[in-house]
């Protein structure tokens, strides 16, 4: 906005010193700009309803996440409280294993001292047995029964073993169950990773949606603000308009009064005032152009009869068309023209036969031709490489005035095309199409 601003500024200085009229550019709007803004506060409503609709979805798919993840949280809490009561069950088992290993140890120690004190010290313990026996039935009985004690011990380490070899078995089952809890519980907590991620990616786009939002119902405010703006200058301009109707009124009356009585005085000499598309009507700005500002151009425009032809051949796409825009960096811009991109040095064709009233350097517009095709009607080429013509030759329609280029308030090869009319010396901006 500040930068469209400056550009007013600059024109408006500029056309100044060219014809030294000081018509307030900016305050040039009308019931077409203000139906435009109307129109772009629907669209902007519209698109605000779905961005609140996108926002509710997201809301809902964030909560759908929630639900999920929280299930999830409680997965890994029992998987983790499993794992803790198995982690006890092991101690346990180990705590067994060990009591029996000690069981096995001490029998196997018990059993090996006896089996010492038989065999290993054989003879004397033989002859202890046999000594200590009264008689020989006795002494049978004696080494019987030391058998039938060595054949006890071995039963009763075979029964430890066999325990052992249970807690064993069951320590090992604990193990394995561990194992799958962990691994079980490992995958449950990528699943509640995975998903919190995927929360924040809805939340951070949730999040942009919502700004975006807040700036169009800002937007929004601003266009309602631009709307009674433009409707406040309407009326205003309006008022103006009546006054001077009324103030015109008045003169032609006296005029025509005045003019009766120099005919009735005397009828010698002929006034001709024959101007076509020279430079002497620039000055005389007397009534009957600045009447009919609706149909005084078609009838003056020369070969056309309004139809414009297009200005640069062989490059119809328009970057940016004619009208209110918004500008991230100015917020709302009214593009006075339309904008034609085309290679660097292709030539500028006048859109219709004309005289050129300036040729040269135009602030933000560059290097810049502006065409008068008649009293109310202007064509402006901007941001040109270089001019073809100078300022006063007459151009045919289609002749080369310019060659495109990037100069001025410019971002690439383009021509800014603009169309102007009115009964003050340059007219305001209009509708490029309503001419070609
Ligand atoms: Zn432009």
């Amino acid at each position: 906005m500040r930068k469209k601003i400056m550009m007013i500024i600059a024109l408006v200085l500029t056309f100044t010193m060219l014809w030294g009229t000081g018509a307030v550019y900016a305050a040039q709007v009308g019931r077409q700009d203000y139906n435009q803004v109307q129109q772009q506060i629907e669209q902007e409503k519209e698109k605000l309803k779905q961005g609140k609709a996108e926002e509710q979805s997201l809301a809902q798919e964030i909560q759908g996440l929630e639900t999920k993840i929280s299930a999830v949280e409680n997965q890994v809490a029992a998987l983790q409280s499993q794992i803790s009561d198995t982690e006890g069950k092991i101690a346990v088992a180990k705590e067994e294993l060990k009591q029996a290993q000690e069981s096995i140890d001490s029998q196997d120690t018990n059993l090996n001292l006896r089996l010492r004190t038989m065999y290993k010290n054989g003879s004397i313990g033989f002859l202890d047995v046999l000594l200590g026996s009264g008689s020989i039935s006795e002494f049978i009985s004696n080494i019987d029964m030391v058998q039938k004690v060595h054949a006890s011990d071995k039963e009763v380490l075979a029964d430890l073993k066999d325990d052992y070899k249970v807690v064993k078995e069951k320590k090992e089952e604990l193990d394995r169950l561990q194992s799958q809890l962990s691994s079980q519980k490992q995958r449950e907590a990528e699943k509640q990773a995975q998903l919190t991620a995927n929360k924040s990616e809805v939340s951070k786009k949730k999040a942009n949606v919502a700004a975006s939002n807040e700036a169009r119902q800002d937007n929004i405010q601003d266009l309602n603000a631009e709307a009674d703006h433009i409707m406040a200058i309407i009326q205003e301009e309006e008022r103006k308009a009546r006054e001077r109707e009324e103030r015109e009124r008045k003169e032609r009356e006296e005029r025509e009064r005045q003019q009766k009585q120099q005919q009735q005085q005397a009828q010698n000499g002929n006034n001709n005032s024959n101007g076509n598309s020279g430079n002497s009507t620039g000055g005389d700005s007397g009534g009957s152009s600045d009447n009919s500002s609706d149909k005084g151009d078609s009838s003056s425009g020369g070969s056309s009869g309004g139809g414009f032809t297009w200005p640069v051949p062989g490059h119809t796409r328009i970057s940016s068309n004619y009208g209110w825009r918004i500008c991230p960096f100015h917020g709302r811009e009214k593009h006075t023209g339309i904008d034609i991109p085309a290679p660097y040095g292709t030539s500028v064709k006048a859109a219709d036969s004309g005289t050129v009233i300036y040729a040269g350097y135009l602030g933000s517009y560059g290097n810049a031709v502006i065409i008068r095709h008649s009293s109310t009607l202007y064509t402006l080429y901007a941001h040109n490489s270089s001019l073809v013509v100078g300022s006063g030759k007459k151009v045919s329609r289609g002749q080369t005035v310019a060659k495109i280029g990037s100069t001025g308030s410019s971002t690439g090869n383009h021509l800014h095309f603009e169309v102007r009319k009115g009964g003050n010396s340059y007219g305001n901006d209009v509708n490029p199409w309503n001419y070609l």
